[in-house]
């Protein structure tokens, strides 16, 4: 069992993901951020794309489904809310449900927060984990749809995964994201990691993938109730942060 993931950006700051089953050469691409970049990478790569696993409904991450289904004849795999974009997906995963592509299994998590549907992939055997807009490099997804309660109920099943499992974020929001962590935490671990950071992307360099347990070590958002020991509640002292974020132009 393995699987080999090819990461590209596309838009303006989305990564596109696209995954294949080594056994079997089933090929899944995450979300549809963009269908053109998306079919230029299959070109490019001589992979034929069998499935399409959305993570929620947001344009770019839903919005080139169609033109993908129509194009490839793949099959979408999403949350219900897919739906709102404007085709429904052709099967409706949610918490616990597994999808199969080739000999790789993908479980789906509940991440709702960023929106009320979002879902995350998780291949255990793989120790990889498709999160969308849930979790990032040092960041984690604005609250559009859901409460503070339950984006935290959210993050903390993903920090509940193996500290090896290797995190997908959707987005290169790293470096902003490393500026509002360096206003709130002043923690020695986060400067040596922000200074790589910061590096990286000085370079051109990608700051994606990361890896739970950098994530828990390091993220203001997972660290919050360390961060705000004022707030007796966690979800309470996670929403105090994300709306820190909210605010802070850094
Ligand atoms: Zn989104
Ligand atoms: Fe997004």
């Amino acid at each position: 069992m393995s699987i080999t993931v090819h990461q590209f950006p596309c838009l303006s700051d989305n990564y596109g993901f696209l995954v294949r089953d080594d056994a079997t050469g089933k090929t899944a691409c995450i979300d549809t951020p963009d269908a053109d970049a998306i079919l230029a990478e299959l070109a490019k790569l001589g992979w034929s794309l069998d499935m399409v696993l959305n993570t929620h409904w947001h344009p770019d991450h839903a919005g080139g489904n169609a033109r993908l289904k129509a194009e490839t004849g793949c099959t979408v795999v999403g949350p219900a809310e897919v739906e709102r974009i404007g085709t429904a997906p052709d099967r409706v995963v949610d918490e616990g449900d597994s999808v199969a592509l080739g000999e790789t299994t993908f479980v789906v998590i509940n991440t709702g927060g960023h929106t009320l549907g979002h879902i995350a992939f998780y291949d255990a055997a793989d120790g990889a984990a498709f999160v969308g807009d849930t979790l990032f490099a040092l960041g984690c997804g604005r609250l559009f749809e859901g409460t503070p309660q339950q984006m935290w109920t959210s993050l903390q099943k993903l920090a509940a995964l193996p500290d090896a499992v290797t995190v997908y974020c959707a987005h290169e929001y790293t470096a902003s994201n490393a500026r509002f962590a360096l206003s709130v935490d002043a923690d020695p671990g986060l400067k040596a990691r922000t200074d790589a950071i910061f590096a990286a992307r000085e370079r051109g360099e990608w700051t994606v993938p990361t890896t739970i347990g950098l994530e828990k070590a390091t993220n203001p958002f997972l660290r919050a109730p360390l961060l705000r020991p004022d707030i007796a509640d966690p979800a309470e002292a996670f929403g105090a942060v994300r709306a820190a974020k909210d605010s802070f132009h850094g």
